[in-house]
């Protein structure tokens, strides 16, 4: 008889593993607290507008079709793709904006009349970026990570230097641009891993391989038909998905079959896998003695940035906006300080605007747009009090 599995969530990991699992030959049951599937990349429907809740960005188009092709499959399958020219815009201030085109030829083109000379620079540097891409994805990302030993592969440790794990993206890039914005424009890319340029390892230009080398693109009717595509491919392959059915706890009675514990019932299971945060299932599902860490050790973990979101649905279109911008017409270096090192309400903080409606239709009512605003904050900072921040689109 097959064994029985239990993935805990409904986001990408959890689908992901079910399928994967479900195609090895297990049986599958998804548990989802949620009455949607999606976790933090599930949709939200209003008044004729549909909007992506968290991720917006489309990039390494390669990690999704490898993923669908493990089954016979393409992301054709089960939604199309566009990709975006110009891939996003930059303000850095009042009728101060910066179209960054698709394509490494256009923006060679782009740097060239920026800073003059930077074009060759530019095309070492995603050389060297793409060796990171590579190696990142094709050795680091794929090993299990369950012990230092797997990377013990002299390969590997050879290309420890060239992948320039011990210097900072920032350094890397002021060491070869001197103009400001095409500085911002190559260290932005890291601020998605959740750090600062000047913490974050030059290893990590393979962002911006991905970025300028593979593109932006977007799956049309939104981010939300990845997760359609990933539920129809589970559910061809005989995995159950059970919404709005919360897990509360997982234990081991002695010489029994784990048990699940849900707010609907009981499962009894050969795996248990964790699609949701660690922490939360580590310490809220998980009796003490099965924990790995402990209340203390989680205490002194520094937590990546949070964000304030608006999903806004606007009664016009706006002129002025690409599908994707970001706003940096603040000094960011304040932001960081007010995000990473004093959390605080920040003072003048950066954001980033998204506006599907600009590529896709079908996202907003006729003449409307469809917005969302992602502003970094500080994870420990609550909102608590209202604040204006003036912008200007030309
Ligand atoms: C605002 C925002 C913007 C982002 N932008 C991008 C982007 O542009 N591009 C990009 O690539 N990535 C982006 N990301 C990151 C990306 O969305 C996440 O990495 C990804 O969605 C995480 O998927 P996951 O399956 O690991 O976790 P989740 O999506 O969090 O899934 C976990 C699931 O577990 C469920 N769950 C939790 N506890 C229980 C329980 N006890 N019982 C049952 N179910 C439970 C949750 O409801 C959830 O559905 C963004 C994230 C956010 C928040």
């Amino acid at each position: 008889m097959a064994k029985k599995v239990i993935v805990i969530g409904s986001g990408f990991s959890g689908l992901a593993t079910a399928s994967c699992l479900a195609q090895g030959g297990f049986d599958v049951t998804v548990l989802e607290k949620n009455d949607a599937p999606g976790g933090r990349a599930r949709k939200f429907e209003a008044e004729g507008f549909t909007f992506d809740m968290g991720p917006s960005w489309y990039w390494m188009p390669d990690v999704f079709e490898d993923y669908f092709n493990r089954f016979g499959k393409k992301t054709a399958d089960y939604y199309d793709l566009v990709r975006l020219d110009p891939s996003y815009r930059i303000f850095f201030g009042k009728k101060d904006e910066m179209n960054v085109p698709a394509g490494v030829e256009a923006l060679c083109q782009m740097f060239e009349q920026v800073e003059p000379g930077s074009s060759k620079k530019l095309r070492n540097f995603l050389s060297e970026a793409k060796y990171k891409y590579e190696v990142g994805m094709g050795e680091f990302v794929r090993k299990p990570s369950l012990s230092l030993w797997e990377f013990a592969d002299l390969r590997i440790l050879a290309s420890m230097f060239r992948l320039q794990m011990f210097s900072s993206l920032s350094s890397h890039v002021r060491s070869l641009f001197t103009n400001k914005k095409l500085i911002e424009l190559l260290e932005f890319p890291v601020l998605f891993l959740g750090a600062t340029p000047e913490n974050t390892p030059a290893m990590y230009s393979l962002m911006n391989y991905a970025d300028m080398a593979l593109g932006t693109w977007y799956p049309m009717g939104g981010m939300t038909k990845i997760i359609e595509g990933m539920v129809s491919l589970a559910m061809e392959l005989g995995v159950k998905i059970r919404l709005g059915e919360e897990v509360k706890q997982i234990y081991a009675p002695n010489g029994h079959a784990t048990k699940v514990v849900t707010t609907k019932g009981q499962y009894a299971a050969d795996v248990v896998v964790g699609g949701a945060d660690y922490h939360h299932v580590e310490q809220n599902l998980l009796d003490e003695p099965q924990r790995q860490y402990t209340k203390k050790y989680w205490d002194k973990r520094v937590m990546a940035p949070s964000s304030l979101l608006f999903y806004l649905g606007v009664n016009k279109r706006l002129k002025g906006l690409l599908h994707h911008n970001l706003f940096f017409d603040k000094n960011f270096k304040q932001h960081a300080v007010e995000i990473y090192e004093s959390p605080a309400w920040p003072t003048n903080p950066l954001f980033y605007v998204c506006a599907p409606s600009v590529t896709d239709a079908s996202v907003a009512p006729e003449g409307c747009e469809n917005l969302f605003v992602l502003i970094p904050w500080p994870p420990t900072c609550k909102i608590q009090r209202s604040f204006v921040r003036n912008i200007s689109i030309s």
